[in-house]
């Protein structure tokens, strides 16, 4: 099959679809994979590194459109890009289609079929292609924290794991999911006072065993997420109801209550946020700060490493990729169901409910 990966055009999204180590397995299944040049410059990496490995350079995008069979990307076609896309050719990306009337219209008057990372499901309910980056940006909320809580940037002072002879800070963690956990580990590792707060019994013993008594394990309650939030240096809001905008834990008031200096890190901002005064910002600009607290909401927290995202992301993403490639759409999603529910959008219509329901579209 003719593979193709485009460079990303999005507003500061520096991540490549397809890694050169993704790229050397397809080619080694007899595909035929062409990158555009300088797609994989924001990881660091130039043409080189492709072309070493039996890939070819595109001179543009639009040759990638042009010639590809399937395209692999990781952010959602912009509109230039859709009106590129024709029947008869594969999308394997991020879509996030709920939300994007525009994207899903012009997704549907290409004609393409479109395989949408986050709704490719795995054991027991999981999404192992949102996966990865959850562990990015809950990983990456201690490390903001932990420089949020620096003097300089408008924190109270207080070092994550103290030094002998000081209290530690202490992180509060809402939410023991995926982000919830890999902040906590995160926290912990830097010496920082944890608790994490869940309100599933089940992901506390998981959680409880994990850390081995290193992290407090507390049923969330309104009582709880005050209690902890007012006596904490950072609180890191970490929330999923799937499909739901994110609860608002944190209201305006136990803001008022925190201690000055102290932090949130709102990683569920793109969900619309856990607590009531986060608005989304960016990295240029990360963080404001309301009653003293400063607030660092991201809402593409993953961004920011860029490398290591990319890389995460190639991890999940290749042997569906591949399975694609060998098989054909059909005959990989024939192989595995989970596949099959990353469909979204095919020859004209809309195929993934959830979609069609938020855009009240025919299904
Ligand atoms: P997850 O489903 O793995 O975990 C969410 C957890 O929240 C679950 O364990 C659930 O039981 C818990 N929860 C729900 N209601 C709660 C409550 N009232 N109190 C305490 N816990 C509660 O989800 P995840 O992958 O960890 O993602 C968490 C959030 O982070 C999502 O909104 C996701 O979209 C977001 N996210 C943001 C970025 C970013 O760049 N900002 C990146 C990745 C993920």
């Amino acid at each position: 099959m003719k593979i193709g990966v485009p460079k990303e055009i999005k507003n500061h999204e520096y991540r490549v679809g397809l890694s050169p180590a993704s790229a050397r397995e397809l080619i080694a299944n007899g595909h035929e994979v062409t990158i555009a040049t300088g797609a994989a410059a924001g990881i660091g990496l130039d043409d080189n590194a492709y072309t070493a490995i039996g890939a070819k350079i595109a001179a543009s995008n639009e040759a990638i459109y042009a010639d590809s069979e399937m395209i692999v990307k990781v952010k959602e076609p912009q509109p230039d890009e859709c009106r590129q896309l024709r029947r008869g050719q594969l999308l394997f990306t991020y879509l996030h289609l709920a939300p994007d009337a525009e994207q899903t219209r012009l997704l549907l008057e290409s004609g393409v079929t479109a395989v949408a990372y986050e709704t490719v499901t795995g054991p027991g309910n999981s999404l192992p292609l949102l996966a990865p980056m959850s562990e990015v940006a809950g990983r990456l909320a201690a490390q903001a924290g932990a420089h949020c809580l620096e003097r300089a940037q408008g924190g109270c002072g207080v070092l994550m794991g103290g030094v002998p002879g000081t209290e530690p800070a202490k992180v509060l963690v809402i939410g023991g999911g995926v982000v919830g956990q890999n902040a906590a580990y995160i926290a912990r590792g830097m010496g920082a006072n944890v608790t994490i707060l869940d309100r599933s019994i089940s992901k506390l013993r998981e959680l409880d065993i994990e850390f081995q008594g290193k992290a407090n394990c507390v049923y969330s309650t309104t009582e709880s997420i005050e209690r902890y939030a007012i006596e904490s240096d950072l609180v890191i809001g970490a929330v999923l109801i799937p499909g739901a905008n994110a609860p608002k834990l944190i209201t305006r008031e136990i803001i008022s209550k925190m201690k000055p200096g102290s932090v949130v890190v709102d990683v569920a901002i793109d969900q619309g946020g856990c607590f009531e005064t986060s608005k989304a910002t960016t990295h240029q600009d990360p963080t404001f700060v309301v009653d003293g607290v400063v607030h660092y909401c991201v809402a593409n927290m993953p961004g920011a490493v860029p490398q290591t995202s990319t890389y995460a992301l190639n991890n999940a993403t290749l042997p569906f990729t591949l399975a694609m490639a060998n098989l054909g759409w059909k005959g990989a999603m024939q192989q595995n169901a989970d596949l099959l529910h990353g469909l979204n959008v095919h020859d004209g219509k809309l195929t993934y409910q959830a979609v069609a329901a938020a855009q009240g579209l025919e299904y």
